[in-house]
Protein backbone atom coordinates (compact mmCIF):
# COMPACT_ATOMS: atom_id res chain seq x y z
CA UNK A 1 0.00 0.00 0.00
CA UNK A 2 0.91 3.98 -0.61
CA UNK A 3 1.69 6.07 2.30
CA UNK A 4 -0.90 8.60 2.96
CA UNK A 5 0.33 12.05 2.59
CA UNK A 6 -3.20 13.20 4.28
CA UNK A 7 -6.03 11.57 6.02
CA UNK A 8 -9.55 12.51 5.53
CA UNK A 9 -11.22 14.64 7.68
CA UNK A 10 -14.21 12.62 6.72
CA UNK A 11 -12.55 9.45 7.25
CA UNK A 12 -12.30 9.97 10.54
CA UNK A 13 -15.91 10.17 11.16
CA UNK A 14 -16.20 6.93 8.97
CA UNK A 15 -13.54 5.25 11.56
CA UNK A 16 -15.12 6.19 14.66
CA UNK A 17 -18.70 5.11 12.93
CA UNK A 18 -17.29 1.77 12.07
CA UNK A 19 -13.43 1.06 11.49
CA UNK A 20 -14.53 -1.67 8.87
CA UNK A 21 -16.61 0.76 6.99
CA UNK A 22 -13.93 3.03 6.70
CA UNK A 23 -12.16 0.41 5.22
CA UNK A 24 -14.56 -0.14 2.59
CA UNK A 25 -15.00 3.40 1.90
CA UNK A 26 -11.12 4.72 1.69
CA UNK A 27 -8.85 1.19 1.21
CA UNK A 28 -11.89 -0.31 -1.45
CA UNK A 29 -13.08 2.83 -2.66
CA UNK A 30 -16.44 1.15 -1.67
CA UNK A 31 -20.05 3.70 -1.24
CA UNK A 32 -23.37 3.53 -1.50
CA UNK A 33 -26.12 6.08 -0.79
CA UNK A 34 -28.88 5.17 0.97
CA UNK A 35 -31.93 7.83 2.75
CA UNK A 36 -29.68 8.97 5.08
CA UNK A 37 -25.91 9.71 2.82
CA UNK A 38 -28.80 11.26 0.08
CA UNK A 39 -30.52 13.41 2.41
CA UNK A 40 -27.05 14.48 4.06
CA UNK A 41 -25.36 15.22 0.35
CA UNK A 42 -28.22 17.54 -0.21
CA UNK A 43 -27.75 19.30 3.00
CA UNK A 44 -24.34 20.01 2.33
CA UNK A 45 -24.65 20.60 -1.01
CA UNK A 46 -27.19 23.46 0.12
CA UNK A 47 -24.87 24.50 2.86
CA UNK A 48 -22.18 24.98 0.67
CA UNK A 49 -23.55 27.25 -2.07
CA UNK A 50 -23.37 30.47 0.06
CA UNK A 51 -20.11 31.54 0.27
CA UNK A 52 -19.39 34.21 2.93
CA UNK A 53 -21.69 36.35 4.82
CA UNK A 54 -21.98 39.00 7.47
CA UNK A 55 -24.23 38.35 10.34
CA UNK A 56 -24.24 41.31 12.89
CA UNK A 57 -20.69 40.67 14.76
CA UNK A 58 -19.97 37.16 13.42
CA UNK A 59 -18.53 36.28 9.97
CA UNK A 60 -19.42 33.04 8.05
CA UNK A 61 -17.36 31.64 5.30
CA UNK A 62 -19.16 28.22 4.07
CA UNK A 63 -17.02 25.17 2.29
CA UNK A 64 -13.24 25.83 3.76
CA UNK A 65 -10.68 23.52 3.12
CA UNK A 66 -8.78 22.88 6.32
CA UNK A 67 -5.37 21.24 6.74
CA UNK A 68 -3.24 20.47 9.28
CA UNK A 69 1.00 19.99 8.65
CA UNK A 70 1.52 18.72 12.43
CA UNK A 71 -1.77 16.17 12.18
CA UNK A 72 -1.70 15.50 8.35
CA UNK A 73 -5.07 16.12 8.13
CA UNK A 74 -7.26 17.67 5.40
CA UNK A 75 -11.10 18.05 5.07
CA UNK A 76 -13.48 20.39 3.53
CA UNK A 77 -15.51 22.69 6.41
CA UNK A 78 -19.15 22.90 6.02
CA UNK A 79 -18.66 26.74 8.14
CA UNK A 80 -16.21 28.39 9.79
CA UNK A 81 -17.22 31.29 11.66
CA UNK A 82 -14.90 34.23 12.96
CA UNK A 83 -16.14 36.49 16.32
CA UNK A 84 -13.68 38.80 18.53
CA UNK A 85 -11.04 37.25 16.54
CA UNK A 86 -11.85 33.51 17.36
CA UNK A 87 -12.45 30.92 14.49
CA UNK A 88 -14.73 27.93 15.27
CA UNK A 89 -15.61 24.99 12.93
CA UNK A 90 -19.94 24.46 12.29
CA UNK A 91 -20.59 20.91 11.00
CA UNK A 92 -23.55 20.35 8.90
CA UNK A 93 -25.51 17.32 9.87
CA UNK A 94 -29.05 15.73 8.85
CA UNK A 95 -31.75 14.74 11.60
CA UNK A 96 -30.66 15.40 15.10
CA UNK A 97 -28.47 14.45 17.87
CA UNK A 98 -27.15 10.68 17.37
CA UNK A 99 -25.83 8.50 20.17
CA UNK A 100 -22.33 7.94 18.77
CA UNK A 101 -19.31 10.35 19.36
CA UNK A 102 -17.74 10.29 15.52
CA UNK A 103 -19.47 13.95 14.78
CA UNK A 104 -18.05 15.57 17.57
CA UNK A 105 -14.53 14.01 16.78
CA UNK A 106 -14.89 15.30 13.09
CA UNK A 107 -15.31 18.50 14.54
CA UNK A 108 -12.35 18.23 16.66
CA UNK A 109 -10.45 17.26 13.80
CA UNK A 110 -12.00 20.70 12.02
CA UNK A 111 -10.54 22.69 15.12
CA UNK A 112 -7.13 21.17 15.24
CA UNK A 113 -6.45 22.50 11.40
CA UNK A 114 -8.28 25.88 12.24
CA UNK A 115 -5.77 26.32 15.07
CA UNK A 116 -2.89 25.21 12.81
CA UNK A 117 -4.16 27.90 10.38
CA UNK A 118 -4.94 30.52 12.18
CA UNK A 119 -2.34 30.07 15.14
CA UNK A 120 -5.45 30.94 17.91
CA UNK A 121 -6.48 28.29 20.23
CA UNK A 122 -10.45 26.94 19.42
CA UNK A 123 -11.87 26.11 22.22
CA UNK A 124 -15.40 25.25 20.92
CA UNK A 125 -17.09 24.00 17.97
CA UNK A 126 -21.07 23.33 16.88
CA UNK A 127 -23.07 20.77 15.08
CA UNK A 128 -25.87 22.25 13.65
CA UNK A 129 -28.75 19.69 13.35
CA UNK A 130 -30.89 20.28 10.68
CA UNK A 131 -33.88 17.95 12.10
CA UNK A 132 -34.46 20.09 14.90
CA UNK A 133 -32.71 23.32 13.81
CA UNK A 134 -30.38 23.45 16.65
CA UNK A 135 -26.90 23.98 17.21
CA UNK A 136 -25.08 21.78 19.70
CA UNK A 137 -21.93 23.13 20.93
CA UNK A 138 -18.96 20.72 20.94
CA UNK A 139 -15.95 21.41 23.85
CA UNK A 140 -12.73 20.93 22.33
CA UNK A 141 -11.41 19.42 25.62
CA UNK A 142 -8.42 17.57 26.07
CA UNK A 143 -9.95 14.05 26.26
CA UNK A 144 -11.63 15.03 22.91
CA UNK A 145 -8.64 16.17 21.32
CA UNK A 146 -6.61 13.05 22.61
CA UNK A 147 -9.24 10.87 20.89
CA UNK A 148 -9.27 12.49 17.51
CA UNK A 149 -5.47 12.28 17.45
CA UNK A 150 -5.43 8.55 18.33
CA UNK A 151 -7.90 7.87 15.49
CA UNK A 152 -6.00 10.51 13.02
CA UNK A 153 -2.99 7.32 13.94
CA UNK A 154 -5.70 4.58 13.73
CA UNK A 155 -6.67 5.29 10.36
CA UNK A 156 -3.15 6.44 9.19
CA UNK A 157 -1.95 2.86 9.74
CA UNK A 158 -5.91 1.86 8.02
CA UNK A 159 -4.71 2.97 4.97
CA UNK A 160 -0.98 2.36 5.14
CA UNK A 161 -1.60 -0.89 5.78
CA UNK A 162 -5.18 -1.58 4.24
CA UNK A 163 -5.72 -4.26 6.49
CA UNK A 164 -9.51 -5.29 6.57
CA UNK A 165 -11.08 -4.74 10.81
CA UNK A 166 -13.56 -7.23 10.97
CA UNK A 167 -17.01 -6.21 10.78
CA UNK A 168 -19.13 -6.46 13.46
CA UNK A 169 -22.52 -6.33 14.02
CA UNK A 170 -23.63 -3.08 16.33
CA UNK A 171 -26.76 -1.01 16.51
CA UNK A 172 -24.89 0.89 14.45
CA UNK A 173 -25.25 -1.41 11.65
CA UNK A 174 -29.18 -0.26 11.46
CA UNK A 175 -28.38 2.79 8.99
CA UNK A 176 -25.69 1.94 7.49
CA UNK A 177 -25.49 1.78 3.57
CA UNK A 178 -22.69 -0.53 2.91
CA UNK A 179 -24.83 -3.29 5.02
CA UNK A 180 -25.67 -5.34 2.22
CA UNK A 181 -21.88 -5.64 1.10
CA UNK A 182 -21.05 -6.01 4.62
CA UNK A 183 -23.77 -8.24 5.94
CA UNK A 184 -22.16 -8.38 9.75
CA UNK A 185 -24.70 -11.28 10.88
CA UNK A 186 -23.74 -13.27 8.15
CA UNK A 187 -20.09 -12.65 8.65
CA UNK A 188 -20.42 -12.82 12.45
CA UNK A 189 -22.06 -16.52 11.95
CA UNK A 190 -19.33 -18.05 9.60
CA UNK A 191 -16.85 -16.59 12.21
CA UNK A 192 -18.30 -18.79 15.39
CA UNK A 193 -19.10 -21.62 12.60
CA UNK A 194 -15.16 -21.37 12.18
CA UNK A 195 -14.16 -21.13 15.60
CA UNK A 196 -15.68 -24.09 16.81
CA UNK A 197 -15.05 -26.25 14.24
S1 LIG B 1 -22.93 -2.90 8.30
FE1 LIG B 1 -22.15 -2.57 10.37
S2 LIG B 1 -20.16 -3.63 10.47
FE2 LIG B 1 -20.74 -3.39 8.30
S3 LIG B 1 -19.75 -1.52 7.64
FE3 LIG B 1 -21.82 -0.97 8.27
S4 LIG B 1 -21.64 -0.38 10.43
FE4 LIG B 1 -19.79 -1.50 9.89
Amino acid sequence: MTDFEYVSIAALNQYAYCPHRCWRMFCLGEFVDNQYTIEGTSLHDRVHTTAEAQREEILQIRAVWLKSEQYRLIGKSDLIEETDGCWYPVEYKRGHRGEFDNDELQVCAQALCLEEMTGQPVRLGYIYYAQSYQRQPVEIAAELRQQTIATIAAVTQLLNTGIMPPAVYSARCKGCSLYAQCLPKAVGKVACYQEVN
